[in-house]
């Protein structure tokens, strides 16, 4: 069974979460706030952007995990 890292609550698959430093969270324990991020283009050319990718928002729709899979 795959819970939150945090509160323990069950994350059935296809469940929205976040995915952080390879742990799972629920929606509740996160605190999302706004935040501006920045792409970088250098003669037009996207060359990266400022998100940390450490850190996912996994949409339910997007979420493959699977009953009985360890995590
Ligand atoms: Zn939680």
């Amino acid at each position: 069974m795959r819970e939150c890292f945090n509160c323990q609550t069950e994350l059935p698959p296809e469940t929205k979460h976040y995915d952080i430093n390879d742990e799972v969270y629920c929606t509740d324990c996160v605190a999302a706030e706004p935040y501006t991020s920045y792409s970088y283009y250098i003669d037009g050319e996207y060359v990266g952007g400022s998100d940390d990718d450490n850190v996912r928002l996994v949409e339910s729709f997007d979420d493959e995990y699977e009953v009985g899979e360890d995590i």
